[in-house]
């Protein structure tokens, strides 16, 4: 192609770059944070660039420049930051195109990474809606249960079920299926749609499945099957609710009642896809596959926002026999070619090393690095799944003292409600586990 910017192509002269005080400053007045007041009360730390898995900040904070990342920014940089694999897909697709509309055009990026997120989840899952959030993809996983009854010609069936505990995301859909109590979204559950929730399955992911909670978990769910479109949990490990794990057993009760009483199954793979759990899909851990299944975080290795939101042919037969014969969603950024090739880079990276003896490796650093937390006042619980460290007190974390704790150790962490935990990127040596739990346990300690 010749370039269409030859001979004469203007350019802005490069901004004058801030003070870290004046970019705190304008940060402050101008700039929500994730649940955040306007202005902002609380001063976050600027972080100027990463490498690896550090954040290096723009000024010393606690007498550290550079804080090892215990949190992957949320669950999604599981390569570590600046990896020269991710920047050269980045770069490669850069010079190509970074975005064109997805109706009526297609590219390789979306289509190799849609192939290669069905060869590699639950075989019956074979098609693949690219989404620009998790929220989204949640979004357009209860539509298309609610549209498959519609199309069934049984529109009646149009509400969620789910477990207490879990979350799902800041939308409106989403929010109607976060924990109701004590959780972020509590305001609103007087204009959110009405859902039928069971208790929160019981704790620990090795514990036997409790026969009475079995129990009462199918009459629920056979009670309200006549209303009842789909039940959608996060499988094995709740994340923003709680942090709790549970039984994989709980998964094949679920599965087996959405089978016999006509309700479609929806995991929430968002936080522990990509091998998080120790599987590839903590569905894995049950031996058992949803009719709708939502990725997104680790998916671009946390360079870039996208999700997935896969479905079986049952699903999409169903939806495309209805009197709308398609799946009425479409966002401007769908498919986004530079997060699809990023996002089939860092794939392609996770499954050509050996992820699951890291996530073990540092599961092991974990379980002894945080075992004297146990015996730390305040706190109840410690456990540990796969590359997951959590530490539970018994009191409201004092969010302000514990995050100071941890970056005075040079390690970040985002401690909330109760709980100080951490899930590293699956590069982090041995030493740099070993630090990021002296932070936990220091953040436990103070927090
Ligand atoms: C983070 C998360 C979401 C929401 O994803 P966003 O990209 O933040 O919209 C949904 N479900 C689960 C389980 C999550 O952890």
């Amino acid at each position: 192609m010749p370039d269409p910017y030859a001979p004469a192509l203007p350019r802005p002269t490069e901004p004058k770059p801030y003070a870290p005080a004046e970019l705190r400053a304008l940060d402050r007045a101008h700039v929500w944070h994730p649940y955040g007041p306007m202005p902002g009360r609380k001063e976050p730390l600027v972080v100027e660039s990463a490498s690896g898995v550090r954040l290096r900040l723009a000024e010393p904070a606690e007498g550290q420049r550079e804080l090892v990342d215990g949190m992957s920014s949320w669950w999604s940089a599981v390569h570590g930051y600046n990896h020269p694999v991710l920047n050269e897909a980045a770069r490669g697709q850069l010079d190509r195109m970074s975005h064109v509309m997805f109706g009526g055009l297609t590219h390789e990026p979306a289509v190799r990474l849609a192939a290669r997120l069905v060869e590699i989840t639950p075989e019956p899952l074979q098609h693949v809606f690219l989404a620009d959030s998790g929220s989204v993809s949640v979004e357009v996983a209860v539509k298309m249960c609610l549209q498959y009854w519609r199309s069934a010609g049984r529109p009646e069936k149009q509400r969620l079920l789910t477990w207490r505990g879990g979350y799902h995301g800041d939308t409106w859909q989403p929010m109607s299926v976060c924990d109701p109590e004590g959780g972020m979204h509590e305001l609103w559950s007087g204009s959110l749609p009405r859902q039928v929730f069971a208790d929160a399955p019981p704790d620990g992911f090795d514990a036997e499945p409790d026969p009475a909670y079995t129990t009462r978990l199918r009459e629920l769910i056979a009670r309200h099957a006549h209303e009842v479109a789909a039940v959608i949990v996060e499988p094995v490990v709740q994340g923003a609710g709680g942090m709790r794990f549970h039984s994989p057993g709980y998964l094949r009760v679920l599965r087996e009642a959405c089978d016999e009483l006509d309700v479609l199954l929806v995991f929430d793979e968002i936080a522990t896809g990509f091998g998080r759990t120790g599987e590839l899909f903590a569905a894995g851990h049950a031996g058992v596959s949803p009719d709708v299944m939502c990725v997104g975080k680790a998916l671009t290795g946390g360079y870039l926002t996208m999700a997935a939101t896969l479905c079986t042919s049952r699903v999409a037969e169903g939806i495309s026999r209805g009197e709308v014969p398609v799946l009425a969603h479409g966002p401007t950024f769908m498919a986004n070619p530079l997060a699809a090739a990023i996002a089939s880079a860092s794939v392609d990276l996770l499954l050509g090393q050996d992820w699951a003896g890291e996530v073990a490796r540092i599961g092991t650093g974990l379980r002894s690095g945080l075992a004297e937390a146990a015996e730390l006042p305040g706190v109840a619980d410690v456990r540990v799944l796969g590359a997951i460290g959590v530490v539970q007190l018994d009191h409201e974390v004092d969010m302000a003292a514990a995050t100071r704790a941890a970056v005075r150790e040079g390690v970040w962490l985002r401690p909330f409600r109760d709980l100080v935990y951490t899930m590293p990127p699956y590069v982090t040596g041995d030493d740099d586990v070993r630090r990021i739990c002296r932070a936990v346990c220091a953040a436990a300690r103070e927090g």
